[in-house]
């Protein structure tokens, strides 16, 4: 099978699962943005992917991310969001070529994404990534509930940064569902004070259903449509 037919097939049972599943939650599968998770794969898996009709794409890993983006062709018609754990001192990269910003989880970030979009004359957009996990777990990120709506304010407050909502994981080897309802919680505490901050960004490969019937607006899927990666470090640091 060519590259392509098995990029279509992946993307086409993916849609399939988005239909069946909005279909369930009494959703409009038209309000979901599927955002292809392209980390580990190369620049002509994206141009190919957008030829499918994506437009939409992730990345994690920033070294990765800025190289491989300078060779799509496509570039100009994708938005590309940023969903990997994000040091500090790689944050002027990121605004060079995301669109969005989803794993703000602490105010150094805010500051340092704020200032280098400030420098570049643009409006990052952000998501507030939110722990749902039960105690802290390394390598996965995101803010303790209860520093969220805090942190949202801050980006709000934020030239150049303009907050669009929150984003979250699954917490490894638990039911998804209690912690995507624990989310959706978060999102509307945050979207009473911040009403353009509407998106939720939650569900993957696993578990987009369980994303869907909790509200998610972005799924952030990966191997389900590109196959799967190697298995270091999926969700990792950004090198
Ligand atoms: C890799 C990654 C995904 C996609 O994961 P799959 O299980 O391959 O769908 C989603 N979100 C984040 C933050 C990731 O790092």
């Amino acid at each position: 099978m060519s590259r392509r037919d098995e990029l279509a097939n992946g993307l086409q049972a993916v849609r399939e699962r988005i239909q069946q599943a909005s279909a369930a939650a009494g959703r409009d599968p038209a309000e979901i943005t599927l955002i292809a998770v392209t980390k580990f794969f190369p620049a002509s898996d994206i141009d190919v992917l957008h030829e499918l009709g994506v437009t939409a794409i992730g990345e994690s890993r920033d070294q990765e991310a800025a190289l491989k983006l300078a060779q799509v062709a496509c570039r100009a018609a994708l938005e590309v969001h940023f969903v990997g754990q994000l040091q500090s001192k790689k944050a002027g990269s990121v605004v060079g070529y995301a669109d969005v910003v989803q794993s703000v989880d602490r105010p150094r970030l805010v500051e340092v994404l704020a200032r280098a979009a400030q420098r570049r004359g643009r409006a990052l957009k952000v998501l507030v990534q939110v722990s749902l996990e039960a105690q802290a777990a390394a390598g996965r990120g995101g803010a303790a509930p209860r520093e969220v709506l805090a942190l949202a304010d801050e980006v709000q407050a934020s030239d150049g940064l303009e907050l669009r909502g929150v984003m979250a994981l699954a917490p490894l080897g638990a039911d998804p569902a209690p912690a995507f309802a624990r989310l959706r919680e978060v999102a509307h505490g945050i979207r009473e004070r911040h009403p353009a901050a509407t998106w939720v960004s939650a569900g993957m490969s696993a578990d987009l259903e369980a994303g869907i019937a909790a509200g998610a607006t972005h799924l952030r899927v990966g191997s389900a449509i590109l196959g799967s990666r190697p298995r270091l470090d999926n969700f990792g640091p950004d090198r």
